[in-house]
């Protein structure tokens, strides 16, 4: 199939590799229809801060659809559109035991310490896939994970109603967190981005330039 692997440090590679073997019986198949590339991607190309393993096919936001499943598996079925749950938790340490994986003393993630989703086809376990609801695109889908940050900041926020907020960053954990937010009929919302010299936004965009007058950073408001 195709993949496209990390090597190392800034070495990503286009390659033909193998697909999966065989299935797992608590496994399901998954024909990748759309994944994300992640600010952690980026980071980790660049860095090398998670690389665990190489070569390895990164991709943690996956949505894809399912092809077969394993031999125990009975909440799934072939055709079902699906997400990656992109952590690996131990499932032994304490933290794990006693209910609370979020915070697994040796979290790995999809991609990571397992073969992600930049490739044609991905084998998971069936705990680690969520069912996407009918109506929802894979390309949408694929933005499960973000989007459960930005729900958790905003249920983490709470804001008082009409107090106004401001998202500094409009990556897309910022973009998805203002979206939330407005749905939600929280504001007003103010989104500051740094500007690149490579970006050239349009004159309503870039409405009111600022400077940080600690570093000599420039900054972007759109109200
Ligand atoms: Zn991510
Ligand atoms: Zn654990």
């Amino acid at each position: 199939m195709r993949a496209v692997r990390l090597h190392g440090i800034g070495q990503l590679k286009f390659e033909h590799v193998d697909a999966p073997g065989a299935l797992a019986a608590d496994s399901v198949r998954i024909r990748v229809q759309a994944v994300g590339v992640c600010g952690s991607d980026l980071h980790n190309f660049r860095t090398g801060q998670w690389m665990s393993r190489v070569p390895v096919i990164p991709g943690h936001e996956v949505a894809g659809e399912i092809t077969e499943v394993g031999a125990n598996v009975s909440q799934f079925r072939a055709g079902e559109l699906v997400v990656a749950d992109s952590r690996a938790n131990c499932g032994e340490c304490r933290n794990c035991l006693e209910g609370r994986p979020n915070v697994c003393e040796h979290m790995g993630y999809l991609g990571e310490v397992c073969d992600g989703g930049f490739a044609e086809w991905l084998r998971l376990p069936a705990t680690r896939v969520l069912r996407v609801p009918t109506g929802v695109e894979a390309r949408i889908a694929a933005l499960a994970e973000p989007l459960g940050v930005a729900l958790r900041v905003a249920r983490r926020l709470d804001p008082a109603h009409a107090a106004p907020i401001l998202i500094a960053g409009a990556g897309p954990i910022g973009g998805l967190a203002a979206i939330v937010l407005e749905h939600l009929g929280f504001g007003p919302l103010i989104e500051t981005w740094r500007v690149h010299s490579w970006w050239h936004p349009s004159p309503a965009r870039a409405s009111s330039p600022l400077s940080c007058s600690s570093c000599s950073a420039n900054w972007t408001v759109r109200v």
